[in-house]
């Protein structure tokens, strides 16, 4: 392996080939190392293999930062609509399937090759199964001991993402390194990520493990209206793993189980045309029916008929049924996150180049960095517009 290398990029995923491909553009000489033995290995399981590559109305909004403006400039710079160009370029079948999130047609792998192929026509050269055991600052550059070899770069970027998925080789090796050249890191936990039931609620809520529900979750005065699914552990589907990026350990999770329905008036109706039918029935038909038994057995509402309500019992079953409380015990953590929140502190990155301030040719992107999106092809999108900027000055 050739030694001296203009730019050496550790982490040959999103971030690190985009950032890779952009530098050899330019014509540096470019070096990607990674402790696995293929490249993009998130991007072949993601989006359940067919990659959520990013999302059409992908705007700052969607991501959670301690500072919410750091990202704006490397979204604006490379955007959605130019990573749709590319795709569109390589001639990638793809599809919305709701909410302006974009996947394959047919596989992540159409993704990771149009990678290679970039990266082959931009000379840039891969290393895997690499373990680097050391980084020093070098005069102007610096030196990385791996197990085999000792290489010399100018500029260092460290696109060595999160710790979900340790056992696809995540690693704190970014935040180790941020520290050891003086940069902050922000507490990291674990996002997009289900929910553990606390042990009571597991005994009752397992029986329904598999049902799911339009519902809208509330935390800490977010909001996100998509479906919920019961598990054996807690509580998953979308609407979850959204609001869990939000949710802090001891927080109560706000569930409207029958959303964008007006409730009073249905039940008014029903009540006028069946009044001798059952409570439960009629509740099974705007909530699953196994959902209405653990409801009932729960005493959320007493099975009556429809003619032995008054509006002041209706008004108390509505109000129990579009705010139902959970306290969820945690969360599933690292083994089932998608991402990582926290990381390192951007007021200590420059947001137009990625290179850390006070540390010249060091830049931090992708996952690594205190920026993490919603749920929706968002995180990719932030991996390839923080690997595009940071490729053009490394
Ligand atoms: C199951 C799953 C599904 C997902 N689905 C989607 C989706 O559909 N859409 C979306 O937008 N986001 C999705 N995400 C999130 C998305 O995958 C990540 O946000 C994104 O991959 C981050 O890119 P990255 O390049 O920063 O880090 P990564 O993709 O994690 O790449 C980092 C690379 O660095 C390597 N590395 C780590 N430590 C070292 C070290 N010490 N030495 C050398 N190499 C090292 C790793 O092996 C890895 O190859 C998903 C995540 C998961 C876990």
């Amino acid at each position: 392996m050739q030694l001296d290398w203009d730019v050496i990029v550790v982490g040959a995923g999103a971030a690190g080939l985009f950032c890779a491909i952009e530098a050899g553009k330019r014509g540096r000489k470019v070096l990607v190392l990674d402790n696995g033995k293929r490249i993009g290995r998130k991007i072949l399981m993601s989006g359940g293999g067919r990659c959520n590559f990013t999302n059409i109305y992908a705007s700052p909004d969607n991501f959670i930062s301690a500072n919410p403006h750091f990202c704006k400039s490397a979204l604006s710079r490379y955007t959605q609509w130019d990573f749709i160009d590319l795709v569109q370029r390589y001639q990638i079948p793809y599809h919305e399937k709701t909410l302006g999130q974009l996947f394959c047609d047919d596989s992540a792998k159409d993704i990771v090759a149009m990678l290679a192929q970039e990266c082959d026509q931009a000379g840039v050269q891969i290393a895997l199964s690499q373990q680097i055991t050391a980084v020093s600052s070098e005069g102007a550059g610096y030196l990385l001991r791996t197990t085999t070899h000792q290489l010399q770069c100018q500029s260092l970027v460290v696109a060595s993402g999160g710790l979900s998925l340790p056992n696809l080789g995540a690693t704190a090796f970014g935040y180790q390194l941020a520290e050891q050249f003086g940069l902050k890191v922000l507490p990291v936990r674990a996002g997009l990520v289900p929910l553990t039931w606390q042990p009571s609620d597991k005994a009752v809520f397992e029986q329904i493990s598999g049902v799911s529900l339009p519902v809208t979750a509330e935390a800490n005065h977010i909001l996100f209206a998509e479906d919920m699914l019961f598990t054996h552990r807690g509580l998953s589907g979308p609407a979850i793993l959204q609001i869990s990026s939000y949710w802090q350990p001891g927080d109560e999770l706000l569930v409207n189980l029958t959303p964008g329905q007006d409730l009073a008036a249905f039940f008014t109706a029903q009540q006028q045309q069946h009044p001798a039918q059952e409570l439960k029935t009629t509740l099974g038909r705007v909530l699953p029916k196994r959902l209405v038994e653990i409801l009932l057995t729960l005493k959320v509402f007493q099975n009556q008929p429809l003619k032995a309500l008054n509006p002041k019992s209706i008004e108390r079953l509505c109000d129990s049924l579009t705010h139902y409380v959970f306290k969820p015990n945690g969360t599933e953590g690292y083994r089932t996150a998608e991402v990582t929140l926290g990381g390192v502190d951007t007021d200590d990155l420059s947001s137009k180049t990625m290179e850390a301030k006070q540390q010249s040719g060091l830049y931090f992107i992708g996952e690594v960095v205190d920026v993490t999106g919603w749920l929706g092809g968002y995180n990719f999108q932030w991996a390839w517009s923080s690997g595009w900027v940071a490729g053009q000055y490394c």
